[in-house]
Parts: structure tokens; C-alpha cells; sequence
């Protein structure tokens, strides 16, 4: 059978491809979204690869503009703070904004990921084609070569966009034609899912909050689920005397967890089973450059620049780069040869800020939010932006309650922080003064 040419390609019809292919019908193209994967509204999710995610603001904001959020969040779960569970001694809850009232939303991976899919499929202009994995490209002329079930497919676009996530194959191909560089930090950390089902038929935890055991050199999240179970991720070293690699035996396990994490097992029944047999995940950061090649070929989300997940930033940065597209199509009149290169010069600093601010807020989950120093500045911080609204706004409120650009965001809070420095050094210079003016006068 032979058809017509597709215009746009998008490989990969993950969490960014779904909703690019959305955004590319809404503008007239004919879309042909291509995914390795079964039609997933029609499987059962993988065992033990992230059930759940934060969606904050900037995710919000795409899924607004495609009449998409309402619907996403009906099964969203808010959550205000983190709750800190400490070795000993009761929870405490620390809240994400002065208010207290913003929240980050819990949601299932799986379900957003078929609203937009099933979104997508509505569309006139959109044609997707699962089994199809991406095995080989040619940059120049956009012949794609794919591996289906049924053998190889060969398939054409005028334009490629790589959507495919961390392990990209388009980035991959552009690799392999020496049009791209690329660097790849993976962090010495893997991570593991385990569950806390239902208790009783209700949430085990306060369903209110992203509860965090911080231990160091290890520390563990837990999300809600709608079904009222939590989705725990441990992060700890792959490798060493302290970590994935070390506990070999289920009397390993169930000691490990009473002595670091001894809240965790009366709520935990299958905590041994789900850490015997789930997978240990990579984590990593990747750099590339070009994102694009010629107008013809394009990296987007994941595929362009991965992130370590602890801001809870990855999907809705990848979603902000399908806006930022969109907006430099309709800059560029339609033009995809100024319109990639014009969405790469925009988003590649700012993919590059949340890339470090990611790593850095690993340091502060891990070892500082249980520190007695680090809850005093949280409170000091939340005091000022009470004070002087608008003009003080913390780096999360800004990362994950606003879409100011990332690179925007560490530029701004760097030049706060450098005022309130000399604020604090103003008033330290006045109080010794006062105090020397004083003693003088006792004299
Ligand atoms: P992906 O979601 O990876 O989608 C890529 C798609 O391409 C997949 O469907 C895949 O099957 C398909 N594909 C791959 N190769 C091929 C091929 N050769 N041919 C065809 N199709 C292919 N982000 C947040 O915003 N908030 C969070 O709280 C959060 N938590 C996270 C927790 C963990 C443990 C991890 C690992 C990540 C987390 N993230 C979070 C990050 C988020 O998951 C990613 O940033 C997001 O999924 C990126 O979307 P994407 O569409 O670019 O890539």
C-alpha cells in the first residue's frame, strides 16, 4: 500500500510525543506518531518502573492549552509539603510554599500518558503506529527505518522529531551521522520502586503531602495513588558496601528497613518481594548538542536533555519545550527551518539550569531537609516572601509554581540571595555598632 508522505514525524509517543503531536494537528499537520511500545490503553503498566509523577506548573500550563488540564487533574492528588520522616521520632511536615495552600499533583504516569495518547488520536491529522521501534534514519532526506512485528518498515517525513526519552534513538542516528555531540553524567545512584498498599481501604500516610526519608547517602520519596496506596522510590548507590548491591537476602532486607526506614515495614507487607524482584533504575543527566539539524531533524524533551528526577521537573520541562515550540512556529510563520533553531536557542540554557538545579536539590533531599539549620532558612525564606510579596520568591515556588524561564529562576534567586546577604551583613554591622555605642555609654 503506498501513502501519502507524512509531514511530521514525532518518534516516540511518550509523555512529550503525545502531546506534541497534539499541538502539531492543532495547527493543520498531518502528524504520523510512531511508538516501540504496544498501544499501552491496552496492556498492563511494567512492574516497578515509576507509576507516578509531580506535575507542577509548567506541565499544567501545556495541558491547559490543549483543554487537557481539567481532566488530568479530576485524579491529580495535591500535594502541599514534604513530609520529612526522620530515623526516630514523628513526621514533620514542611510546606512547599508561604501559603501553605500551593501543591505539586501526584498523577499516574500511565493515565496522563493515555489522555494525551487518546487526545492525540482524536485529532484529525494524526496517525499513530505502535510496534514501531526507530532503528535507523537518514538525516538528510528524514527516511526513517523502523522494526515491527510484521519486519522492517521504511516510512518518510518532512520533518523528525525525536520524542524517544533518555535513550533516544533519533539522537542516536544524528549521533551515528556525526551531526550531534553528546555527554551522558550518569549519577553513581540507581532507584527502586516499592508500594505501600492500602490500609484498611484508606492511605496508610497523609495523602496530603510527598513524604521523604532522608538518610544521607540514601533517601527514599513516597507519591499517592488514587487507589490509596503510595508509590515509594528508594534512590541509594548501585554499587558498594551500602547499597542495591548489598543486601542479598530477604532477612538482609527486612533488617536494613527496620534500622533506617523502621516506619516503613508494619505499612509495607510486600516490601521484601517488591524489592527482590523490581528492576534497579538508572539515573543521569544528558547533555546534546545540536538539538536540531538542518530545520529537518529535531530532539525534544528527554531526548534532548534528560534530567535527574529531584525536582520532580523532567516531564514538565519536556512539556514546556512543546509549548515553546509551538510558540516559535507561530513566531516563524510556520517556517520549521527558523522555528528549531529559534526553539533551541530559547530552551537550551534553561534545560541546562534545571539540569543543575535537579542535581543540587538531590544534596538538600538527602542530607539537608532534616537538618535543624536547613527547616530555620525554609522558615526564614517563607517569612520573607510573606513580607516583601513578589519581590522575594523562593527558587522552588519559582521552579515549580510559575513558568518564569529555569535560567531565569537561578539568576533571580542568586541575586536575591546576594541582597539578603548583605541585608543580614547591614543589620549584623548595626547590631555590633549598637552594641559598642552601648557598652561605651555604660562606660
Ligand atoms: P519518555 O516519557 O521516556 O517517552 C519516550 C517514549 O519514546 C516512550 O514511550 C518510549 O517507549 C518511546 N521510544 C523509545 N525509543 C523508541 C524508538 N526507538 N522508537 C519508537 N519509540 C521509542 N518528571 C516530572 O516532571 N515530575 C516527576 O515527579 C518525575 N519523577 C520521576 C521519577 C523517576 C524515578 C524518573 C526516572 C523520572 C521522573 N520524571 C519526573 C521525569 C519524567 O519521567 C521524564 O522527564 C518524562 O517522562 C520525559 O518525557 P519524554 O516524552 O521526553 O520521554
Amino acid at each position: 500500500m503506498t501513502r501519502e508522505r507524512d509531514e511530521i514525524a514525532v518518534v516516540g509517543a511518550g509523555l512529550a510525543g503525545c502531546l506534541l503531536a497534539c499541538f502539531l494537528a492543532r495547527r493543520g499537520h498531518q502528524v504520523a506518531l510512531y511508538e516501540r511500545r504496544p498501544d499501552p490503553r491496552s496492556g498492563t503498566p511494567e512492574r516497578g518502573r515509576s507509576i507516578n509523577l509531580a506535575l507542577s506548573e509548567r506541565g499544567l500550563d501545556a495541558l491547559r492549552r490543549i483543554g487537557l488540564a481539567e481532566q488530568v487533574m479530576a485524579d491529580a492528588l495535591p500535594m502541599r509539603g514534604r513530609m520529612v520522616h526522620p530515623v526516630h521520632g514523628a513526621p514533620g511536615l514542611q510546606s512547599y510554599s508561604a501559603s501553605g495552600d500551593r501543591a505539586i499533583n501526584s498523577i499516574s504516569r500511565g493515565a496522563l500518558n493515555n489522555a494525551l495518547l487518546e487526545a492525540a488520536a482524536k485529532l484529525p491529522g494524526v496517525r499513530i503506529a505502535f510496534e514501531h521501534r526507530l532503528v535507523g534514519l537518514d538525516p538528510a532526506t528524514g527516511t526513517m527505518t523502523f522494526e515491527t512485528p510484521g519486519g522492517a518498515v521504511t516510512e518518510g517525513a518532512r520533518v523528525v522529531l525525536g520524542t524517544d526519552g533518555a535513550g533516544s534513538a533519533v539522537r542516536g542516528q544524528l549521533l551515528a551521522h556525526d551531526l550531534v555531540t553528546e555527554s551522558v553524567d550518569f549519577l553513581d545512584y540507581g532507584y527502586k520502586e516499592l508500594t505501600i498498599p492500602p490500609l484498611g481501604g484508606d492511605f496508610a500516610l497523609d495523602p496530603g503531602a510527598l513524604h521523604i526519608w532522608p538518610r544521607g547517602t540514601s533517601m527514599m520519596i513516597a507519591l499517592p495513588n488514587p487507589d490509596r496506596s503510595f508509590t515509594c522510590t528508594l534512590f541509594w548507590p548501585t554499587h558498594g558496601t551500602a547499597s542495591f548491591a548489598s543486601l542479598g537476602s530477604a532477612a538482609a532486607i527486612e533488617r536494613h528497613f527496620a534500622q533506617h526506614y523502621p516506619d516503613l515495614p508494619p505499612i509495607a507487607p510486600n516490601l521484601v518481594d517488591d524489592y527482590q524482584h523490581n528492576p534497579v533504575g538508572v539515573l543521569g543527566t544528558v547533555r546534546c548538542d545540536p538539538w536540531q539539524v538542518d530545520g529537518r531533524v529535531a530532539l525534544l524533551g528527554d531526548a534532548a536533555h534528560a534530567i535527574v528526577p529531584f525536582y520532580g521537573q523532567g516531564a514538565n520541562c519536556a512539556f514546556e519545550d512543546v509549548v515553546e515550540l509551538d510558540r516559535c512556529l507561530d513566531e516563524c510563520a510556520g517556517d520549521w527551518s527558523a522555528a528549531l533553531p529559534l526553539f533551541q536557542h530559547r530552551r537550551q540554557d534553561n534545560a541546562d539550569a534545571i539540569a543543575r538545579m535537579a542535581l543540587t536539590n538531590f544534596v538538600e533531599m538527602r542530607d539537608k531537609v532534616a537538618s535543624p539549620v536547613y527547616r530555620t532558612r525554609k522558615r526564614v525564606e517563607h517569612a520573607l516572601e510573606r513580607a516583601l510579596p513578589g519581590r522575594y520568591v523562593s527558587q522552588y515556588e519559582l521552579v515549580s509554581f510559575s513558568t518564569v524561564p529555569y535560567a531565569q529562576v537561578r539568576r533571580r534567586v542568586r541575586r536575591q540571595y546576594q541582597v539578603v546577604g548583605l541585608a543580614a551583613a547591614g543589620l549584623a554591622a548595626l547590631a555590633g555598632a549598637a552594641v559598642a555605642f552601648g557598652l561605651r555609654r555604660l562606660r
